[in-house]
């Protein structure tokens, strides 16, 4: 798969390509307020979300094809370019009415192949650029196949976005980054340009610089940054959303790495290691934790601690498992044995409480 990169004037001279603005327009006073600053900044794509998913009914569902005539009214009071979320064939239409720039595919959309497949069916003809944002959950044939059934409509200017991985154990992240992800994508699909969201990957202001540098040193292209005059009062996803201000200072301190080529395939590889082990030593606690309550569980039942039988089952079904996955036998033996040496060491602790 070729792709082309999204080619708006401007745009691609210098590395990251910024798209700002706030997660909802709310008013036009708002939308028009934070694009008058942006754009006074230098910002040339502005964000803004039209029709917002919401995990509840209730909530902010957008504003609808009303602020799309605001967006209008960014363009051509501002000269920046539009983009916003579309994810049904109606967005598509009536976003293109209105003259956006580019759209994106929301990361519950990129999801569900039926509601891709539409999108794709009403750009078919279309020449706009189009960012996909990785599917809430870890699959990364899903993204690939939501690139394909884009690039299948005929569309070429095509991007992806990443904006982190939904957990049932939100800690630091409220969507985890498992930066392999993006990697994978790029190696994949070498012609891909990758925006990384820090916004939505981190939840937090606060964790927008830190995760915009490591989206930089693994060589993505720009960053989309979710931006509003006024963030605590915003009406979607306010401790996310930073000033404009408070974005430059963002900008200013990004430092930007040109690695050779050589050094870069490591640092990708030294980088997947880092979160695969990250990823490991999370599930080794998540496991504890569990052990511990079935600590708390054996002690009010006065159950012993060492099931014999029980242990020897896991042990032979792990190294089993190991084995098929490729690992030596004596590998697997040692993990196993530690792993379990640990946990009673926790359910001792607990009896003895
Ligand atoms: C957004 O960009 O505001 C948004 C809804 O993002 P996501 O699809 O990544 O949740
Ligand atoms: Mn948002």
């Amino acid at each position: 798969m070729e792709l082309e990169k999204l080619q708006l004037e401007g745009v691609e001279d210098r590395r990251p390509i910024i798209i700002a603005g706030p997660c909802s327009a709310e008013t036009q006073e708002q939308t028009l307020q934070v694009a008058r600053e942006l754009a006074a900044q230098g910002v040339k794509i502005f964000r803004a979300g039209i029709w917002k998913p919401r995990t509840k009914p209730g909530g902010f569902e957008g504003v609808g094809a009303e602020g799309l005539a605001w967006l209008k009214q960014v363009k051509k009071e501002t000269g920046m370019y539009t983009a916003t979320e579309v994810a049904t064939a109606k967005h598509v239409y009536e976003a293109l009415k209105y003259g956006v720039d580019v759209l994106w595919i929301g990361a519950r959309t990129t999801a569900n192949p039926f509601a891709v497949q539409e999108i794709a069916d009403a750009l078919e003809g279309v020449d706009i650029p189009v960012l996909i944002k990785n599917p809430v959950n870890p699959d990364l044939e899903l993204w690939i196949g939501a690139v394909e059934r884009i690039y299948n409509a005929g569309l070429r200017r095509i991007g992806a976005i990443h904006r982190g991985f939904s957990s049932y154990d939100k800690k630091i992240y409220r969507n985890q980054p498992q930066w392999h992800m993006p990697v994978e994508l790029k190696r994949r699909i070498p012609s891909i340009q990758i925006i990384g969201d820090p916004s939505h990957i981190g939840g937090k202001r606060e964790l927008i610089l830190p995760l915009s540098q490591q989206a930089m040193d693994l060589q993505f292209d720009g960053l989309i940054i979710e931006t509003h005059c006024n963030p605590d009062t915003a009406w979607s996803d306010k401790d996310q959303q930073v000033t404009p201000h408070a974005l430059n200072e963002i900008m200013n301190k990004l430092v930007l790495r040109d690695m050779a080529q050589s050094t870069e395939d490591l640092t990708d590889l030294r980088n997947q290691i880092d979160e695969i082990d990250k990823d490991i030593l999370e599930a080794f606690a998540k496991r504890m934790r569990i052990s511990e309550e079935m600590g708390m569980f054996k002690k009010e039942h006065n159950v012993s601690i060492l099931q014999r039988t029980r242990y020897d089952e896991m042990l032979e079904k792990r190294i089993a498992l190991g084995e098929s996955l490729g690992m030596s036998r004596e590998f697997m033996r040692v993990v196993v044995e530690a792993i379990h040496a640990e946990s009673i060491r926790k359910q001792m602790d607990i009896m003895n409480k």
